[in-house]
């Protein structure tokens, strides 16, 4: 039964419906500056699979078809949106897919929900976890059909569906902003800007310590040399770092928009747009695009942040 049913979903279309409307955020620091924020709801694309990780995977899952290999193999941290969204995926076209796990063996809502979607996972100890071609070696040498996608989604692919984020908007905007893990989305929207020759000014907002060394990893998608802008003061000490300040954030956010963000990406994100608006960075008039990347199942690993709510 399940084989058959697999052997439908491989010839199922990958069709990848693009649901993301454009909301305003009313906010009196925003009144008073004179700036408009918008945010780009890609977290409305699908309820599990975070919206950049969508877009990201779309050209990957289209090359593993065209190349008729039907059982994608990636790789990700035990609280990876990543891991997620490739599980999801993977169950909804009609592939088998595998999770290579940093780090001991362990259970949490994200890896509950990866396996539900079938993926298989293996836990890896974070020393070989470094090498991820030779993993990929190691396990799956002898499996024709295994298809390599890197940690993130992280690949001209991966760029490529970002840059379509552009292609969908109506309006002119001074300034994009969104959150970087690999890099791959912003570069593929910063590609985006460009074939759609806009004066936008990109800013990419690293979620890691020393975030500088992103700009390699942007640049190395980019389809022609580009400049945006950088900041890297907002890692809140680090990757799923937090601090009390930007917990009281998400929270007042969350409770006067009715919209989720998370402490690990958008959190970060949306905080800069409002430091910085407080510093008067943005001219008056200016209308700002924030992109939501979704990743709102990370709120979930998190409880113990927002205290009261902390489980234990
Ligand atoms: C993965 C992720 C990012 C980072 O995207 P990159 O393309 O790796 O830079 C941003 N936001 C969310 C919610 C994510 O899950």
């Amino acid at each position: 039964m399940a084989q058959a049913i697999a052997q439908l979903l491989k010839m199922k279309e990958i069709e990848l419906e693009i649901f993301s409307p454009i909301h305003e955020i009313r906010h009196p620091l925003l009144n008073e500056k004179g700036i408009d924020l918008y945010l780009k709801r890609d977290d409305l694309i699908h309820p599990i699979i975070s919206g950049n990780k969508w877009r990201k995977l779309k050209y990957t899952l289209l090359k593993a078809r065209d190349e008729k290999q039907d059982h994608l193999v990636t790789f990700g941290g035990a609280y990876s949106n990543h891991l997620l969204a490739t599980a999801a995926a993977a169950a909804q076209f009609g592939f088998k897919a595998t999770g290579i796990v940093r780090g001991e063996e362990v259970t949490n809502d994200h890896l509950f929900l990866c396996s539900l979607y079938g993926m298989n996972l293996l836990f890896v100890d974070r020393e070989s976890y470094r090498d991820k071609p030779s993993l990929f070696t190691r396990y799956f040498s002898n499996d024709a059909n295994a298809f390599f996608i890197d940690e993130g989604g992280s690949s001209p692919e991966g760029a490529q569906g970002c840059s379509e984020l552009m292609d969908e908007l109506m309006h002119n905007y001074n300034h994009i902003f969104c959150a970087c893990g690999t890099g791959t989305t912003a570069a593929g929207i910063i590609n985006g800007i460009n074939n759609n020759y806009l004066e936008t000014e990109f800013h990419a907002i690293p979620v890691f310590k020393n975030g500088s060394f992103i700009a390699n990893e942007i640049d190395k998608y980019l389809l022609k040399p580009s400049v945006y802008q950088l900041h890297t003061d907002y890692h809140f000490g680090g990757y799923a770092k937090t601090t009390p300040q930007l917990i009281g954030f998400i929270q007042q956010f969350v409770a006067t928009t009715g919209i989720l963000i998370d402490p690990v990406y958008t959190g970060k994100m949306l905080y800069a747009i409002f430091d910085l608006a407080g510093k008067n960075y943005f001219k008056r008039g200016s209308k700002i695009l924030a992109i939501h990347t979704g990743g709102t199942w990370g709120l979930l690993g998190m409880k113990d942040k927002f205290l009261p709510f902390a489980d234990k």
